[in-house]
């Protein structure tokens, strides 16, 4: 045997520094470590102490190297010198793109604030943003919560003052039954993955409700191939089935929810379907032994949950569950009565919800902690309900997602499993108030030249007395959000900013303001539309319909080439930012934690930061919780100086730890100079552990509501109660009936009053009933990879490896029936277009859906990609078939495709058809549009983009993979 004599280094050391900060390739916000070696960034590894992946790295954040020195970087501010859409720019200095764009933000500001729309995407600085436009005085702002999933958000915060993902997770240590819909692999990420596992290892029962059967449906116990849209009706189908077998939380029902409150029964009358209350406002219950109406906070009372009563002023009563079952255990909800439209069969329904009643009450979990709860009842321990769910946007991404995300929460509840051992968990700063008390600002009172509104743009209306609206009744924010035609639409509607701004409805914009959103590609519904939009121009003026439009982004997106301005930002490892629990939070459900990041590297080009750059226009605008008394800068230092030293109420600032002037306070405290320091030296986080008596039942634990009030999560510790029955949306629903002072406009009438049910409802979505189903008899999503997040992705060398075109995936009977093989091209068409894609046959797929995955299409040029790049050549994107309007109204109006409480783009409602293409028309899929051009002063992009070859060649090549000798 030949001896190998070469001695193999097993860990050679790659670094000769090491950083640590927050990983930014997808929302997760993994802890990293970041090897440096000569400067250049050589390795990046999983934080082991960081509280979010316990080390663990994924894909994307390994290749983080590879977006770090990616050549489409931008790499100096660009002002338009040619049609917009051409890319046709020249580099400018700094100063000169600040002060145009101050000129222009300058003159609105003066005038009428709402002509600025400042609309951000998958950033993650929100609490920063928000405050900026509240401080500019415009109303029109969001973040891109309104496409992603603010049905989630919404249901969430609305039913149980929580919600999943960010808000709340599973007990992944004691769950016994986890059931998840609607969840893709991009949501979330590492921790999911980790939670999962320990699942499986606990051997519990992993139910995925997905239409397609890939990433973590594949792992499933039991895959539920559900038809698009249907999620609600199963889902209340399961609850018929525990009503009727009387598998319900009866103590829990009666302690923590609105379950015994009584809701006025006086048809027509202007306060039926509201909740009785006593003088003082509070809700009221009967008392089966003093028979009589008690509040609802009286701990001596025994309140019923069925029949009708009568109040003292003689109107009559039911409690909510008695309204519940009554709905519920209607025939309409029984699984033979829902099978076909869910795809699933009766048994199949009738069995698991057998399953989770015997999860639920035959496998109770108990932790002998003792607790007392929020009326003061001592309990021995802690005894948990281990069903938990887990939902995203497959159920968000439809017009009935909000009532079928209440619908889930419904069914957790009525289980007892809302933050019970073994259930789903509040994060915290989680739960709040259901809603929380913010009310959004923006209405004609509010808005004034050179002034800050008095309040934030986004918030929860409670009524329609806190609608943006006019006296009229027409909305105010140029999205329309909070209007009648979207009351709740919490997280705006970006998706409709570019449509309305074309318009000028309901008023035109003068300048459009956007950040890290590629709205000219995969984040626009109706792409080409969005593209023409963009470009149009009014023929009587020769000037675009949308005048100005300021872009920041780290990179060459397909949205620059839109853009008259632009604002080249940093790559996240060479900024500061923070990870704030004002914000979205990483906390779990063990405790709340928050994080920075730091930067590893300079920058090696003229770009700023664009959290620094909005802190620097804040300043030369004036805006004045950005300058001190004198007009200077309150924030000198920049974002960091905002992070350490900005208080959003005395003593709460951007990061919880180690705030004081000693750092020795957690949550309030006033601003310490060296907070930045003791972050840096703590790995970039800062967490703290809840005691064991704090964990479970946080809506209703009288220690973590006292803790939660004195670290200022929530105002005063009141119990959250949680709402079975909400009496929020009968106030709309009254409204649209003809009761009260706000009342929509005629023809909203009826829509908010079929919409606002204050029980779950479910609906087909609304392109099932305009679209002709024999036309269009398939439904078409889409769904982010787990190797990819960011629409970036498609331009990150590594990630590129493994998704470098998409393929439309289609079930097999569907091949069958249209000829169709693998790679063989085809027509998708749908009522707003056509588009040509090469197919794959799946197995694991809803018989009646196709599905690809999104934002792998690309535009030639655009990331600087080549004209025959995979994602530009083959890719494609299903935007160009998905309208962001419905078809007209009798009375000539469109509304959004959207759900018609929160707004929500309907990106998966899409119904199509498809036919196969002709070979002749085979190799390309379309549309395409022309390449665009390199931008000035851009990176040459080699050959071959290798990284770290050169580390054996030479010394220093920058990391970039561009050889140096
Ligand atoms: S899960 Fe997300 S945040 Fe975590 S390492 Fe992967 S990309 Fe980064």
């Amino acid at each position: 045997m030949t001896k190998i004599d070469r001695k193999i280094d097993t860990s050679p050391k790659v670094s000769d520094e090491v950083k640590c900060t927050t990983c930014y390739m997808c929302a997760c916000r993994c802890g990293i470590k970041v090897h440096l070696k000569d400067g250049a960034i050589r390795y990046i590894e999983g934080n082991r102490d960081h509280p979010v992946n316990r080390g663990v790295l994924c894909a994307k954040g390994a290749a983080g190297i590879m977006q770090h020195y990616s050549p489409a970087r931008l790499s100096k501010p660009l002002k338009r010198v040619g049609p917009r859409g051409e890319a046709a720019f020249e580099e400018i200095e700094w100063e000169e793109a600040l002060t145009i764009a101050t000129d222009w933000l300058g003159g609105i500001r003066r005038t009428d604030p709402r002509k600025l729309a400042f609309f951000t995407g998958r950033d993650q600085s929100q609490a920063l943003t928000g405050w900026w436009a509240s401080q500019f005085g415009t109303p029109n702002y969001a973040a891109h919560g309104g496409f992603c999933s603010v049905n989630m958000a919404a249901a969430g915060l609305y039913t149980i003052g929580g919600s999943f993902w960010e808000f709340g997770e599973p007990d992944w240590d004691r769950s016994r039954y986890l059931m998840m819909f609607g969840v893709a692999e991009d949501h979330d990420s590492n921790p999911i993955k980790i939670g999962l596992s320990k699942i499986k290892a606990n051997g519990a029962k992993l139910v995925s409700v997905n239409p397609v059967q890939t990433g973590y449906s594949a792992i499933a116990d039991e895959w539920i191939g559900i038809t698009p849209g249907a999620d609600g009706l199963f889902v209340l189908a399961l609850v018929h089935e525990l009503l009727r077998a009387g598998r319900v939380d009866v103590d829990y029902l009666l302690r923590y929810t609105n379950a015994p409150w009584l809701v006025i029964d006086d048809p027509k009358g202007p306060e039926d379907g509201l909740f009785a209350r006593d003088e003082d406002g509070h809700p009221l219950v009967w008392d089966r032994h003093k028979v009589a109406p008690r509040p609802a906070s009286d701990v001596e009372a025994a309140p019923a949950l069925k029949d009708a009563v009568t109040l003292p002023d003689g109107r009559r009563a039911r409690p909510v569950f008695h309204l519940l079952a009554e709905r519920y255990l209607d025939a309409r909800y029984a699984p033979d009565t829902v099978a076909e439209a869910c795809g699933i069969s009766a048994d199949t329904i009738r069995r698991l919800a057998a399953e989770l009643a015997h999860a639920a009450f035959e496998e109770e979990v108990v932790v002998d902690v003792p607790w007392t709860d929020w009326a003061g009842r001592h309990h021995d321990r802690m005894i948990g309900r281990p069903v938990s769910m887990h939902a995203m946007r497959g159920i968000s991404a439809h017009s009935n997602g909000f009532h079928t995300c209440r619908a889930i929460h419904l069914l957790q509840i009525l289980l007892g499993s809302i933050d019970s051992p073994g259930g789903f968990r509040y994060k915290p700063p989680f739960p709040r108030p259901a809603p929380p008390a913010v009310k959004p600002a923006g209405r004609l009172d509010q808005v004034a030249p050179s002034s800050p509104l008095p309040g934030p743009p986004l918030g929860f209306p409670t009524g329609p007395e806190d609608l943006l609206v006019d006296e009229d009744g027409s909305p105010l924010r140029i999205d329309k959000a909070f209007s009648w035609e979207a009351p709740l639409s919490i997280h705006g509607m970006m998706h409709l900013v570019i449509t309305d701004a074309w318009k000028g409805d309901p008023y035109p914009v003068d300048t459009l303001f956007m950040y890290m959103a590629n709205m000219a590609w995969n984040s626009a519904m109706n792409t080409s539309g969005t593209i023409d939009m963009l470009t149009d121009k009014d023929p009587e003026t020769g000037e675009y319909r949308i005048p100005r439009i300021i872009y920041a982004d780290a990179y060459y997106s397909e949205m620059v080439a839109y853009a008259d301005l632009v604002l080249p930002d940093t790559t996240y490892l060479e900024r500061w930012d923070c990870i704030s629990l004002l914000d979205r939070p990483i906390c779990s459900a063990e405790g709340p934690a928050d994080a920075i990041r730091q930067p590893v590297v300079q920058p090696d080009r003229d770009v700023r930061p664009f959290q620094e750059v909005l802190l620097d226009l804040g300043a030369r605008l004036g805006l004045p919780a950005m300058v001190k008394e004198d007009g200077t800068p309150r924030y000198p230092g920049g974002y960091p100086d905002y992070i350490v030293n900005h208080e959003r109420q005395p003593g709460v600032g951007s990061l919880a730890g180690w705030r004081g002037e000693d750092g020795d306070k957690r949550g309030r405290g006033a601003p310490n100079p060296e907070q930045l320091e003791r972050y840096k030296e703590n790995g970039c986080f800062w967490r703290e552990e809840l005691a064991p008596e704090l964990r479970y039942f946080k809506h209703a634990n009288r220690a973590y509501l006292t803790y939660a009030a004195e670290r200022g999560f929530i105002s005063h510790a009141a119990p959250i109660t949680l709402q079975l029955y909400s009496e929020v949306l009968q106030r709309f629903r009254l409204a649209a009936q003809g009761h009260g002072a706000h009342q929509p406009p005629a023809q909203h009438r009826e829509r908010v009053a079929t919409y606002f049910d204050p029980l779950p409802i479910w609906y087909p979505p609304f392109e099932d009933q305009e679209n002709d189903e024999q036309r269009y008899p398939l439904h078409a999503v889409t769904q982010r990879p787990m190797a990819m997040y960011h629409s970036w992705g498609s331009q990150n060398a590594w990630l590129r490896q493994i998704h470098g075109d998409n393929r439309l995936y289609i079930p097999r009977a569907v091949a069958e029936a249209h000829d169709l093989s693998d790679d063989d091209w085809a027509w998708l068409e749908s009522r707003n277009g056509r588009i040509r894609a090469q197919v794959r046959i799946q197995q694991g797929l809803n018989p009646k859906t196709l599905w690809t995955w999104n934002a792998i299409g690309k535009r030639a040029g655009a990331w600087h990609l080549s004209a025959d790049a995979g994602e530009a050549k083959t890719g494609f994107l299903l935007n160009h078939l998905i309208d962001e309007l419905l078809p007209e109204r009798e009375s000539g109006y469109r509304y959004a495709s959207a759900d018609p409480v929160t707004g929500q783009a309907a990106w998966y409602d899409l119904r199509v058809r498809i036919e196969k293409a002709s070979p002749v028309d085979a190799g390309e899929s379309l549309p395409q549009f022309p390449p665009l051009p390199p931008l000035p002063g851009s990176q040459e992009t080699p050959e071959v983009l290798r990284y770290g070859a050169a580390f054996h060649e030479t010394t220093g090549d920058g990391g970039d993979g561009r050889k140096r000798k």
